[in-house]
C-alpha cells in the first residue's frame, strides 16, 4: 500500500465508485444460500426441517450481530438471513459495498468455521456460497412490512412442505403426486390435511419452524466487571404490532 501510493497508477484508484448508502434509511442485509436445494440433498438435510442446518444459520448469523453493533435484530429461515442496521448506523461510514461483502463473507466463514459443532458426523462435502444484496427503507412501516413478508414466507413455505413431506415420507406418495394433491389448496385445507391424515396440529409444531428466528443482542453480566454480548434467539410472530410494543426501544435512538 505505501509503495503504491505516490505511484503514477494511483490514478486508477479514481474509478471506484462512490457507494455511500443514503442518510436516514433502515439498511438490511440479506444473505441466502447458493442452490441450498442441492446442499440440503448432498448433506442429508432431514425435511421439511433440518434442526442442525437452522441452528447453524443462528449461529452464524449471531456472529455477525456479535461484530456489527448497529445491527438491530435480525431474522432468518431456510437459508436466508436478513441483518437490520439501525438507519443511524454509521459502520464503514455507510458504504454498501463494505459492509454488504463484509457481512455476508463473516456470515459465511462461520457458518463453515462451526458447522462440525452442528453437523457432528455429516462432513461438509463442499464450500457453501451465500448471495447477498442491501435494500434500503425509508420509513419504519416499510421495514416492518419487510420482515412481516420474509416471516409471511416462511408460514406459506412451511406449511406447503410440512404437508408435501409427509405426503411422500409417511404415505409413499412420488413427488409429482404429492404436488398434485396440494394443488389449488388453501391454508384450511393444508391444516386439515394435516390433521385428518397424520394427526400432526400444525400449531404445535415447533414455533422455529413455523415463524423462523428473531435474533436480539442482550448485553449479559459474565461477572462483577465484564459484560458479554450475546445474540438471543426468540420465535415469536413480528407480524402482530404487539411484538413492536414490547421491543419499541429497537426502533429507537
Ligand atoms: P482493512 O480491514 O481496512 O482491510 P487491514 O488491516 O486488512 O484493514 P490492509 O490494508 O488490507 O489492512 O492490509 C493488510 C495487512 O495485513 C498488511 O498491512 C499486513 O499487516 C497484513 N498481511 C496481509 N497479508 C500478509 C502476509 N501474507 N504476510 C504478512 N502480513 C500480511
Ligand atoms: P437459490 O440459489 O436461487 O437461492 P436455492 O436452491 O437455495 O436456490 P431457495 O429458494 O433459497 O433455493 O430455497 C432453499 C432450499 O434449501 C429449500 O427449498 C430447501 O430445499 C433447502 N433448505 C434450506 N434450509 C433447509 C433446512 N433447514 N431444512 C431442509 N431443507 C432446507
Ligand atoms: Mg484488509
Ligand atoms: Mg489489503
Ligand atoms: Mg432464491
Ligand atoms: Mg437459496
Ligand atoms: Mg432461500
Amino acid at each position: 500500500r505505501t509503495v503504491m501510493a505516490k505511484s503514477k497508477f494511483e490514478y486508477v484508484k479514481s474509478f471506484e465508485a462512490d457507494d455511500k448508502i443514503l442518510q436516514n434509511c433502515w439498511i438490511v442485509v440479506r444473505i441466502d444460500g447458493k442452490n441450498f436445494h442441492k446442499f440440503a440433498n448432498t448433506h442429508n438435510f432431514e425435511k421439511p426441517n433440518d434442526i442442525r442446518s437452522l441452528n447453524l444459520m443462528n449461529f452464524a448469523a449471531g456472529c455477525v450481530m456479535k461484530e456489527f453493533n448497529e445491527i438491530i435484530i435480525a431474522y432468518g429461515q431456510s437459508d436466508e438471513y436478513s441483518f437490520v442496521f439501525h438507519r443511524t448506523a454509521n459502520v464503514y461510514n455507510r458504504r454498501a459495498s463494505k459492509i454488504v461483502s463484509n457481512v455476508n463473507s463473516l456470515f459465511t466463514s462461520s457458518f463453515v468455521f462451526y458447522w462440525n459443532r452442528w453437523f457432528g458426523d455429516q462432513k461438509l462435502q463442499y464450500p457453501p456460497c451465500f448471495d447477498a444484496r442491501y435494500v434500503l427503507y425509508p420509513t419504519t412501516e416499510n421495514l416492518k412490512d419487510y420482515l412481516s413478508w420474509r416471516q409471511a414466507d416462511v408460514h406459506i413455505n412451511n406449511l406447503y412442505n410440512t404437508c408435501f413431506w409427509n405426503l411422500v415420507l409417511k404415505k409413499g406418495l412420488t413427488n409429482v403426486e404429492a404436488e398434485e394433491k396440494l394443488r389449488g389448496t388453501v391454508s384450511s385445507d393444508k391444516n386439515e390435511l394435516l390433521f385428518s391424515e397424520f394427526g400432526i396440529n400444525y400449531n404445535k409444531l415447533p414455533a422455529m419452524y413455523r415463524k423462523g428466528t428473531i435474533l436480539l443482542t442482550k448485553q449479559i453480566k459474565i461477572d462483577e466487571s465484564r459484560t458479554r454480548k450475546i445474540a438471543i434467539p426468540i420465535y415469536d410472530d413480528l407480524i402482530k404490532e404487539k411484538f413492536w410494543k414490547e421491543h419499541d426501544e429497537l426502533l429507537l435512538r
